[in-house]
């Protein structure tokens, strides 16, 4: 019998240069968190890859999705390792390939390939020799016939230095980054279906996501907060989000409805989410905000709406969805597991002090005016201070030293 091991490939990381020791040793700690509730295994790397030894066979499937939820990970191979001997390297592809009949529905394996190759050199095979003696020899076995452009079973052979790797399954990994390469963002998190989605998407190119989310508490029930701590948590696999602060917004919103005109209040409701963002995003040494809009999606996302919004940033807002269509956005959702929290019906601050018809093409300068009345700073600092925050499994986040408000870690 082999040993079984998972077979971790990265990619992008591995052109990064100089960089890459950093990146490597990035997506091993993030690995070793993954692992962690799950026996804890040793994690090497050899050749470009890391490798899970799978010994404990109870947890081995639950270690294999583990890893294969990290950002950075391209994919996750289920492996048999070997030397890298011939004989060994026939019987491994004739016990993994009657592993993938046993595990494939009855009749369902017609056909066969083999896809050898050498990351080696100092191994004297050629890779195109592995593939036709081993097709052979599993073709005397099976009686399968071989079909390279749609088998219906790869037979994989990795040959590296010292060891080789044998296996039929794999799993797709986000691919991606590191998360912790990309330094730490601040992501305004609705418990709608797109910000789930934006946040998810730059936590898979690298950046720590420190989530922010604005209730309509006290008018409101505070149902969206406890929906978004569980969006939070249902992204917990893929390790980006470190933080989440709600904010009760509910006053703050009634002030600006009660002193500015009604087509404006959308947007000044964001901008003073911006501006709260940005104090949080300060405190957390975060370097960008992102948020879930897609151009044109709804009134407050029109180029020009989303300028009055911007002139209140100093931070770069990111919105990684910009471009993509709200089915897009649901497919995605629905994979993450986000879709079915954020269709539940929650109270929020969205649907409170609502104007009939909200303005379309707003200026900067028509905000500024209606803002003129309010003191800016100290709703910021209200906000701010009345802020409770959470914390979720993260490996690459250290926490702000003195954040704002109050933790609610259970
Ligand atoms: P989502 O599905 O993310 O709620 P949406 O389609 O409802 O987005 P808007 O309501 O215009 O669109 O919100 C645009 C973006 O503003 C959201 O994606 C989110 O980043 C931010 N945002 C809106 N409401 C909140 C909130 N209550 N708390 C935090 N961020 C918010
Ligand atoms: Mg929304």
């Amino acid at each position: 019998m082999f040993e079984r091991a998972a077979l971790i490939h990265y990619h992008e990381i591995g052109l990064k240069g100089r960089n890459r020791a950093t990146f490597e040793d990035r997506l091993r700690n993030n690995l070793v968190f993954a692992v962690r509730d799950v026996g804890a295994p040793p994690i090497e790397r050899i050749a470009s890859r890391f490798i899970v030894p799978l010994t404990d066979r109870a947890v081995a499937d639950a270690v294999l999705s583990a890893c294969a939820a990290v950002p950075g990970v391209r994919r996750v191979s289920d492996a048999l390792v070997l030397s890298r001997e011939m004989h060994d390297i026939r019987a491994a592809a004739e016990c993994a390939m009657e592993q993938a009949i046993e595990l494939a529905a009855a009749g369902s394996v017609r056909t066969f390939a083999v896809d050898a190759r050498r990351s080696s050199t100092d191994h004297p095979v050629p890779s195109a020799r592995t593939n036709i003696e081993v097709g052979a020899h599993l073709q005397g076995v099976f009686g399968l016939g071989v079909d390279l452009s749609d088998p219906d079973v790869t037979v994989h052979i990795e040959v590296v230095q010292g060891a080789a790797y044998v296996y039929t399954r794999r799993l797709p990994g986000p691919g991606g980054l590191p998360v912790g390469s990309s330094g730490v963002v601040v992501a305004l998190l609705s418990a709608g279906i797109d910000s789930p989605v934006a946040a998810w998407r730059v936590a898979r190119r690298g950046a720590v996501v420190v989530g922010v989310h604005f209730s309509g508490s006290p008018q409101t029930t505070d149902t969206s907060t406890a929906d978004v701590y569980d969006i939070a948590k249902m992204l917990s696999p893929y390790g980006g989000i470190g933080r989440v602060y709600a904010i009760p917004f509910g006053e703050l919103q009634r002030e600006i409805a009660l002193a500015c005109p009604p087509h404006l209040r959308v947007l000044l409701y964001r901008r003073l989410m911006v501006r709260v963002a940005e104090a949080i995003a300060s405190v957390e040494g975060a370097k960008a905000l992102v948020t879930g809009e897609s151009l044109g999606q709804v009134a407050s996302q029109t180029l020009d709406n989303i300028a009055v919004v911007d002139a209140v940033a100093t931070l770069p807002v990111l919105r990684p969805l910009a471009g993509s269509d709200k089915d897009e956005i649901i497919t995605e959702a629905r994979r993450l597991g986000t879709y079915e929290i954020s269709i539940r019906t929650h109270e929020d601050c969205c649907t409170l002090f609502m104007p009939r018809n909200p303005a379309t093409h707003a200026s900067v300068a028509e905000a500024e005016a209606a803002e003129a009345g309010l003191d800016v700073d100290d709703m910021v600092e209200r906000a701010t201070a009345s802020s409770v925050w959470r914390d979720f499994p993260c490996a690459a986040y250290k926490p702000a030293r003195r954040p704002p408000g109050a933790c609610v870690n259970t």
